[in-house]
């Protein structure tokens, strides 16, 4: 019998399933399920991939200092204070890795991104939820379930799959409030679609116990090419440097990045065309008594009665070519998050859900 046994909790993570891009049989499918960015990268972003194709035989920079300086740039950071990592998902992993090992507790929430328990048992750590109030991050039940054994705690804001946002108030609060030895983790990977929201940048200028994670893979359009980055204090990003692989990125992704960060005009559009949608789909479904909060996301969370009408609306969706995303595992069941796709594709939602209601009458 072998003796070779994997951290604790590991074999009670689900593998992650939803990619999924095809419906059998069906023509004309809409992937509105991974809150990718409907309208592509800029296209100086796919020139500048293009051209680092043609340089594949060599290594690429290992210390990302072109990407850096773009991004410290274009958000008026210092860029020795920047980490780049294969997605946001990757920095994530280094702070659990860095941070956080037997022992220590790493607390997110309720509705929190599934990434962060996973990435907590991997490093050996506990992972402790804390509830939220009405789909919202509530700091008080996270300070509360904050102890001396604190180590992370990581709040998406806006939230995924929520689409909800803590406001800076409440930030700051968390931030003053955790125990010493924590480090409050603001994920900002929907920070963009949150108008006149900075990620939490001058939260982590302010305090020495706030890292900020962003990527690329959202209002970017890069999600396939796997970009992201974290800003924070310099011991901090010390340490996870020192974790990081030496070419943890190629040179297609930090060439890709740099052109899409520095497209400032095709970003803006992208998070016009992304606020009026969002809104126009929230409203139509809301008339159709398929609720939902005030998303600061790419994507909203439609409420319906039940989990049966859920699995129903969902079938429906897929037999008319429109994937969008179940979370259940969120503890959401009564809900279905829907992507904010290009005008087409939220015209499509709006008549299918119609026409599920209709039918169920
Ligand atoms: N944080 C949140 C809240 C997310 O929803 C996602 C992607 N779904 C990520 C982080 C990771 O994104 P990526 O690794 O593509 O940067």
């Amino acid at each position: 019998m072998s003796q070779i046994t994997p951290q604790p909790g590991i074999m009670d993570i689900a593998l992650y399933e939803g990619g999924a891009s095809k419906v059998e049989g069906v023509a004309n499918v809409v992937k509105l399920s991974s809150n990718e960015n409907p309208l592509g990268p800029s296209p100086k972003a796919i020139a500048a991939a293009q051209a680092a194709m043609a340089r594949m035989n060599r290594y690429p920079s290992s210390d990302h200092a072109e990407l850096r300086a773009a991004i410290a740039e274009v958000h008026g950071l210092d860029a020795s204070r920047i980490i780049c990592g294969a997605g946001s998902d990757e920095v994530l992993c280094f702070l659990c890795q860095g941070f956080a090992g037997p022992g220590d507790e790493v607390v997110y929430t309720e509705h929190g991104f599934g990434m962060y328990r996973i990435y907590a048992l991997g490093s050996g750590a506990t992972p402790v939820v804390a509830p939220e109030r009405d789909r919202v991050v509530d700091v008080d039940a996270i300070l509360a379930a904050c102890t001396e054994k604190t180590r992370l705690v990581f709040i998406a804001n806006p939230a995924n799959p929520t689409g909800t946002m803590v406001d800076r108030a409440d930030l700051v609060r968390l931030a003053e409030g955790i125990p010493g030895r924590a480090i409050l983790v603001l994920d900002g990977a929907y920070a963009e679609f949150a108008d006149g929201y900075d990620g939490g940048a001058a939260l982590v200028e302010a305090r020495d116990n706030v890292v900020m994670t962003r990527t690329f893979s959202k209002l970017y359009g890069l999600g396939g090419l796997r970009i992201g980055w974290g800003y924070g204090p310099k011991p901090v990003i010390d340490v996870l440097n020192r974790l990081r692989g030496p070419f943890n990125l190629s040179d297609v992704q930090l060439r890709a990045a740099e052109a899409a960060v520095r497209d400032r005009d095709y970003a803006t559009s992208c998070q016009k065309e992304n606020a009026r949608l969002r809104n126009w789909l929230a409203a139509e479904l809301g008339k159709l008594g398929v609720p939902s909060d005030q998303s600061y996301a790419n994507f909203i969370l439609a409420r319906f009665a039940d989990s049966d009408e859920v699995d129903a609306c969902d079938a429906f969706l897929k037999s008319q070519g429109l994937i969008v995303r179940k979370v259940a595992g969120y503890g959401l069941s009564d809900c279905l998050r829907i992507t904010v796709g290009d005008e087409d594709s939220c015209r499509r939602v709006v008549d299918a859900i119609r026409a599920f209601k209709e039918q169920s009458e």
